[in-house]
């Protein structure tokens, strides 16, 4: 089990929980999520540009 260590009372708690168990320390949101969405984005507006450039050949 992947496990973190709380910021605020030190403690090993796992990796998926959004808060501490023991002293309730709220983590903030992941960034890799971001990543995606900016991805996803980056894909959407790539892909028209992609069709033109194919178009031309
Ligand atoms: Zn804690």
């Amino acid at each position: 089990m992947a496990t973190k260590e709380c910021p605020s009372c030190a403690m090993e708690i796992d990796k998926k929980e959004q808060a501490c168990p023991i002293c309730g320390y709220e983590f903030p949101p992941q960034k890799s999520s971001l990543i995606w969405v900016a991805l996803l984005m980056l894909i959407l507006f790539s892909y028209p540009l992609i069709r033109l450039v194919l178009s031309l050949f």
